[in-house]
């Protein structure tokens, strides 16, 4: 059976045309399961027994089953999710006031190894659908009180591994007939895969754009993310440049400070050159220990002191402490087990 939840509208709307059904169906439909959270045909009162009943031997409307909720001191929220092969993956809730961020898996485990990231330790299982994606939003909307606000692809998995889903995911996120959620209120964050920022800037999306930095420089990068050894640091740069000359929208490095590490003052003038070069603005993430793993977390000042030096070179640098420590729900530690 078809999950309707894997079809962008465009083609939920092809398919009940080539299944003999008119257009406008496609709308009714989506309003049900995006709008009202139906997942049964017999629900959706305004279509009529007979097609209820067509739709119901040929589609399903995927959902995700709550395996466990685990909530922090911080406020940040883990929830992880049972598919039906039996993985588990993992979404984490950030609010803030009276918003909410949620930053979202696509993929269970990952095939990309960075030495301090829980979900690279586990190894790559499998790609999530686009149901499954956008699954982990639904049903976030429909269990919170709080308004999700920003939809951030930076759980479990490698989105641009996953490219054909992620965008598939994002468009029904983005659509009217979706979610409605503005590709502006939507990240993507990548370790650094050239060709996915290569796709993702012909689709010319007015999404996020994210890249896991981590290092400035190759032997420094390599040791932590082996994905640099494919895609080394000058040739990402120049993607990036690439994207950002033919239009995508300003970049944001990501940076996970990790005590004696990548925090020397080195370190800092390094990334803050990289910055200034793509015009980009940094999030620094002090370290989040992960269960196995020797790196240690850097002292308040150590990061104070590498955001200060990161100021001095004229970059604008928000400093995140991850949210969510406590319930192993913060950057690098989703694992999905
Ligand atoms: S940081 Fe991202 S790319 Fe690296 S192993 Fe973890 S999930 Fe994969």
């Amino acid at each position: 059976m078809k999950d309707i939840r894997d079809l962008s509208f465009d083609e939920w709307r092809d398919e009940l045309v080539r299944i003999g059904e008119p257009a406008f169906r496609a709308g009714q439909i989506f309003d049900w399961i995006y709008k009202k959270g139906a997942t049964r045909f017999e629900d959706m009162t305004n279509l009529g027994r007979d097609l209820q009943e067509k739709l119901g031997r040929a589609y399903l409307v995927g959902r995700l089953e709550l395996f466990g909720v685990l909530r922090s001191k911080d406020r940040a929220e883990k929830y992880v999710f049972r598919l039906h092969d039996g993985s588990r993956i993992e979404s984490v809730l950030i609010p803030a006031g009276n918003r909410a961020t949620v930053c979202v898996s696509t993929q269970v485990g990952c095939k990309y190894a960075c030495a301090f990231c829980a979900s690279g330790r586990r190894g790559f299982v499998r790609h999530l659908t686009p149901s499954e994606i956008v699954g982990q939003v639904l049903f976030l909307r429909d269990h919170i009180d709080t308004a999700l606000t920003n939809i951030v692809f930076m759980g479990m998995g490698e989105p641009f591994d996953n490219f054909e889903n992620l965008i598939k995911a994002i468009l029904i996120l983005n659509s009217p007939h979706g979610l409605g959620i503005a590709a502006r209120r939507m990240t993507v964050s990548t370790a650094g895969i050239i060709p996915g920022i290569e796709r993702f800037k012909k689709l010319g999306l007015q999404v996020n754009l994210s890249i896991s930095l981590h290092a400035a420089t190759d032997a420094k990068r390599s040791g932590l993310m082996p994905v640099n050894r494919k895609y080394p640091l000058e040739k990402l740069l120049a993607a990036c440049e690439d994207y950002l000359r033919e239009g995508g929208r300003k970049l944001t490095l990501e940076y996970v400070l990790i005590k004696k590490v990548n925090d020397g003052a080195e370190d800092a003038a390094r990334l803050a050159r990289i910055a200034a070069r793509l015009k980009a603005k940094i999030n620094l993430i002090p370290f989040s220990p992960v269960i196995g793993l020797a790196f240690e977390v850097p002292e308040e000042g150590r990061v104070l002191d590498f955001r200060r030096k990161l100021e001095a070179g004229g970059v604008p640098v928000t400093l995140r402490h991850s949210k969510g420590r406590d319930i192993q729900a913060a950057c690098g530690q989703l694992a999905g087990i």
